[in-house]
């Protein structure tokens, strides 16, 4: 990551988490925690400004978190981890707390989103392969059952999100989830 990181990262085994304390998250208004292994993980865009630096993305997600908090009223940034277009996965509300991402569905699944708007760009390589490796760990770690299901906001809910571009290549990330 040629030391762009901003501070410390948490190192997850094989993939980087940069936790919330170092991108200066504000403390969330209240937590619900999940009660069990997540079912499903949902795949988001923000459909904001796209980010592949440190220096765009810890801005944004400062904004994205003022955004959801203080205009939506959440009690928190929406999402459980960002990811941006470098491959660095950001904490939001981190594993087995209960997002506000996906209405009916928060409660059992894992929220992420890219950061940048894929109706018209391509999601990097990196950020792919990123979304991969956090699964893998979440599986690994307990938080996400082994038989879950990996689908876009789309299929959950009459949006866009996350995108026509990042919405094409799901199915392929879920065979090189099975095929691992
Ligand atoms: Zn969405």
């Amino acid at each position: 990551m040629d030391g762009c990181a901003p501070g410390e990262t948490v190192d997850m085994t094989a993939v980087a988490v940069v936790c919330r304390r170092d991108w200066k998250a504000v403390e969330p208004r209240d937590r619900t925690e999940m009660k069990n292994p997540a079912q499903t993980v949902i795949v988001h865009h923000t459909a904001l400004l796209y980010c592949a630096h440190p220096r765009d993305s810890v801005p944004e997600l400062t904004h994205i978190q003022h955004m959801h908090m203080q205009e939506r009223g959440f009690d928190d940034i929406g999402y459980n981890f960002l990811i941006s277009g470098d491959g660095m996965v950001y904490e939001g509300r981190g594993w087995r707390v209960v997002g506000a991402h996906a209405k009916e569905h928060n409660f059992n699944s894992v929220g992420v989103a890219f950061m940048g708007n894929f109706s018209d760009k391509l999601p990097s390589s990196a950020s792919l392969s990123a979304l991969l490796r956090l699964l893998r760990i979440g599986v690994l770690h307990g938080h996400v059952r082994p038989n879950f299901a990996l689908v876009g906001h789309r299929d959950v809910a009459k949006t866009e999100c996350p995108g026509e571009h990042l919405y094409t290549v799901l199915p392929k990330l879920r065979d090189q989830l099975q095929n691992h």
